[in-house]
């Protein structure tokens, strides 16, 4: 019989990319939205062949209405939607509300309705935050709340947090793993770009006047949502209680900018090729918000480890060169950004 997998937030960028993999591989899908009348339309047209196969729900983090019919006749479930906004919110619980007891109100519904496999999209923000003395982290590594960190990152180790606890208190024989990405680039569908596509674009635009001393670690998005499906397929005991970060290198913006001149160079004519000097972003960081996240980051080898990850579900992370390229081509190719 075909298996059913619910993927909450249908709209997203990691949660469209499993859709779609999902969908190849012969699951059944259904999945979440906040207002059916606005997103079905557009995932209806996204995969035309997918009729029954697709099942559309609405259902909010934040409500329980929707949550037990979008569950029903499921196998599994990918907990993926999640606020991730470009800017820092006023009220941090504006991200760790939603991210915490949305991820707990599928978990209950996922228990309710008898469902023995959750996988949590999670994220390296619950592993790599907080310990400004590490340059490297792999799965084993959990984020440093009491060091203060920017809201996002703490809605997603809350989340994280909660969700582990929750399923040793309450569900002992449901497997639950998460999976912990960092920055996801890649291929993109439509011009609704998540917050890290956004790095790429403004890139491209010429947006950036100058390079701040930042980088990050680099995920793509097919490799995010192949974690996904293999922690569904994989058996029990290889992946109960895992985390599984999707992480290759960690590149600095100034590598980020060389491999789009080197590899996509009729695209790349606006990329900055000069540095930001420190003084500038923190100069930059008193009146622009979006500055102080940046002067946080300003020379911070951050590395995520995602060995443990290819070797338990065995496969191979997409090299960042081709993950940038493939950005880059794809927002060119959808007209997003103009050469
Ligand atoms: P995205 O494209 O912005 O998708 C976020 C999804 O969450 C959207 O479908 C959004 O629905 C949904 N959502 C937000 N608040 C909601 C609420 N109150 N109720 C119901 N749905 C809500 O972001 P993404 O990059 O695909 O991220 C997906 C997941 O991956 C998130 O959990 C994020 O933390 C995690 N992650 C992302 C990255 C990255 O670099 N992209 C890295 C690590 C982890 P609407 O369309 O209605 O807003």
């Amino acid at each position: 019989m075909t298996k059913r997998v619910l993927v909450t937030g249908g709209t997203g960028y990691i949660a469209g990319e499993l859709i779609d993999q999902l969908l190849a591989r012969g699951f059944a899908v259904n999945t979440t939205v906040r207002s059916k009348a606005r997103s079905e339309p557009r995932l209806r047209a996204r995969w035309p062949e997918a009729g029954d196969r697709l099942q559309v729900f609405e259902a909010d983090l934040l409500a329980d209405a929707g949550w037990a019919e979008a569950n029903a006749g499921c196998d599994a479930v990918a907990h993926v939607a999640s606020p991730f906004p470009m800017g820092v919110p006023k009220d941090k619980d504006d991200l760790v509300v939603p991210a915490r007891e949305g991820t707990l109100r599928a978990l209950e519904h996922a228990n309710q309705a008898g469902i023995k496999r959750f996988i949590h999209t999670s994220s390296a923000a619950a592993i790599a935050y907080g310990q400004p003395e590490k340059d490297y982290f792999d799965y084993t590594d959990w984020t440093n709340l009491t060091a203060g960190v920017p809201p996002y990152i703490e809605s997603k180790t809350v989340a994280e947090r909660a969700a582990r606890d929750w399923v040793a208190v309450h569900a002992h024989d449901m497997v639950y793993c998460s999976i912990n990405p960092v920055a996801v680039f890649g291929p993109v569908h439509d011009a609704d770009l998540s917050t890290s596509v956004q790095v790429v674009k403004k890139m491209l635009e010429g947006r950036f006047p100058a390079l701040p001393d930042m980088g990050m670690s680099v995920s793509d998005v097919r490799d995010v949502a192949r974690a996904h499906v293999l922690a569904i397929e994989a058996p029990t005991e290889t992946v109960r209680g895992e985390r599984f970060p999707t992480a290759t290198r960690f590149l600095w913006l100034s590598d980020f900018a060389a491999i789009l001149r080197a590899r996509t160079p009729e695209l790349a004519r606006k990329v900055p090729t000069r540095r930001m000097p420190d003084w500038v972003v923190k100069l930059l960081s008193l009146v622009v918000p979006a500055m102080r996240q940046v002067r946080g980051e300003l020379r911070n080898l951050r590395e995520v480890s995602g060995r443990h990850t290819e070797e338990v579900l065995g496969f191979t992370f997409i090299d960042p060169g081709q993950t940038l390229e493939d950005t880059a081509r794809s927002l060119a190719a959808k007209g997003i950004v103009r050469a």
